[in-house]
């Protein structure tokens, strides 16, 4: 698959959801079931429970945001991810209004021992922002962004897009690191990392993080800063959703663009190796500005080509020096790189909210674009319009921050190393998922670790994936959510 099919999603609300809450509340169905019926929901131990009409009732009248079930009319569009393959239907679907409401549901879930998701901009690979049964706290809604131009910071809603900071900081020639398609969630993406083409010289979107509103299991809404809840702090910065809901981030942020260099060289099948080949060893001496990613096949009619994206965010002239010898280096059979706004780059692969595609994917870190690397890949692996390859850069800034400093622990190695394939029907899920599997067993030896926004490996290679910062997360896990509550993400278990 390309890049370009890897098109943005996060899920918009209907049209309901333009309109203030009290309108929507009054246009909204009755969230409740019939007088006197109970609602079926399950448990996080996944034993079902029946909560009394009464109840829901009650929740959604101390909800400012709206209370979904499933026969309200715009429940099956509001349950959608932008992966298509995960459909599931919770119980009951809390559309958040702010912190407000974040903690009214969390209470509510734990009290009830409800399972438990949390959804910011819903493009969760796995699914993780989706729950069967239990409660759904969608902050899907809450989009909201102020830049603070002086103090060079952007305070940002917990169910924003990318292009939402992007747009607002761009305003002011500001930016800060985000993902590479512009309606990804900023939560999500940031509280696992957040790699995108300013990693490299400003650090991971986590490594950019200020502080944080957090409403933890217990209900309460927490400042977390280096000063305030420093533990809690340090524990989202790569340790996913695991601590509690997001309500609003607050960025740093630097000078980016308006103008960045960008754009692709595309090589053709029979400059592949060498292509591989100069590009690790440019690589190796590039400048922080310069980030460069492959991909490689999935297309139909691109069968083979190789792609390499670059963008360079600093001085235009001192770009155009840095890229003259990787754009004479071998053979292209296409080179579209150009001055452009850093805003277009940022929007270049973004497709629609919600795809139409089932898409999975496998990851992994890997240290370096070995010689070995490249055979495994060319010869065992073998891209094709089905399967594509993409290998994203990192090293840089990423590496300057300690493995211990922030909760997630891989900082030294230099690509990620992602495969994957998407596709039109659900009944070739399981047989395109094994061909996948087939082909990452190939290079698997190759990684190590791997990015928890992107794979759901089973616990033990969840467990051993923290690394060094096991132990603490686990501690901290067990002080602030005993119950597991937050659980679906790279699951720090509490005991
Ligand atoms: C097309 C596509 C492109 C991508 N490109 C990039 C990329 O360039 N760089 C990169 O680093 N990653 C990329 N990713 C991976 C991306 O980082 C993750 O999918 C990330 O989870 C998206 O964030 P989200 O808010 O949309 O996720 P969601 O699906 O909403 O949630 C993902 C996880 O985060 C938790 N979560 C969500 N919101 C909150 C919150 N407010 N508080 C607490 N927990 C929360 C959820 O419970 C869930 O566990 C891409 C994914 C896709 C599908």
């Amino acid at each position: 698959m390309q890049r370009r099919e890897f098109c943005k999603s996060a899920v918009i609300g209907g049209a309901l959801a333009t309109l203030p809450a009290p309108l929507m509340r009054a246009f909204a169905a009755d969230p409740a079931p019939a007088a006197g019926a109970e609602l079926q929901a399950v448990t996080l131990s996944g034993k079902p429970t029946l909560i009394p009409a009464a109840a829901v009732k009650e929740f959604g009248a101390n909800l400012r945001g709206t209370l979904l079930t499933a026969s309200d009319a715009d429940y099956d569009h509001v349950r959608r991810l932008w992966n298509k393959m995960i459909d599931r239907r919770p119980a009951l679907i809390a559309r958040c209004s702010g912190a407000a409401d974040i903690a009214h549901a969390v209470s509510f879930a734990r009290e009830r021992e409800l399972l438990v998701a949390v959804r910011g901009g819903g493009h969760s690979f796995p699914g993780y922002s989706m729950c069967e049964g239990g409660l759904l706290i969608d902050l899907s809604t809450m989009h909201g962004v102020r830049v603070d131009p002086v103090a060079r910071t952007a305070q940002v809603a917990g169910g924003a897009w990318l292009g939402d900071l992007d747009w607002e900081a761009q305003q002011f020639g500001l930016a800060t690191t985000l993902g590479q398609i512009s309606n990804t969630g900023v939560a999500g993406l940031t509280l696992g990392g957040g790699y995108g083409w300013l990693a490299r010289r400003h650090g991971l979107a986590c490594d950019n993080l200020v502080s944080a509103d957090l409403v933890t299991a217990d209900g309460k809404l927490r400042h977390v800063s280096k000063t305030e809840n420093p533990d809690l702090f340090w524990a989202i910065r790569g340790g996913g959703g695991n601590f509690g809901v997001v309500s609003s981030f607050e960025y740093r942020l630097h000078e980016v663009g308006p103008k960045v260099l960008a754009g692709d060289l595309v090589y053709a099948p029979a400059q592949t190796r060498d292509a591989l080949e100069y590009h690790a060893h440019f690589a190796a001496s590039a400048p922080r500005e310069l980030s460069a990613d492959f991909s490689w096949g999935g297309a139909e009619g691109e069968d083979g080509d190789l792609t390499l994206s670059v963008c360079y965010v600093g001085d235009l002239k001192v770009g155009e020096k840095v890229l003259q010898p990787l754009r004479a280096g071998v053979k292209t059979r296409a080179d579209t790189i150009h001055a452009q706004d850093y805003l277009a780059v940022q929007r270049q692969f973004d497709g629609p909210p919600l795809s139409s595609r089932n898409s999975y994917l496998k990851g992994g870190y890997v240290a370096d674009v070995t010689p070995a690397l490249i055979d495994a890949l060319m010869n065992e692996v073998k891209p094709n319009a089905f399967l594509s390859i993409i290998l994203e850069h990192c090293g840089g800034a990423i590496s300057d921050v300690a493995p211990t400093a922030t909760a997630l622990a891989h900082r030294s190695e230099q690509y990620q190393l992602l495969m994957a394939a998407s596709w039109t029907d659900a009944a070739d899920n399981d047989v395109n998922r094994a061909k996948i599997h087939a082909a990452w067993d190939k290079v698997s030896k190759f990684t190590s670790g791997f990015y928890v926004n992107l794979n759901s490996p089973d616990q033990k290679a969840v467990d051993d994936n923290y690394g060094p910062n096991r132990a603490r997360l686990v501690a901290l896990k067990k002080e602030y959510d005993p119950a597991n509550l937050f659980r679906l993400n790279a699951n720090i278990r509490p005991a």
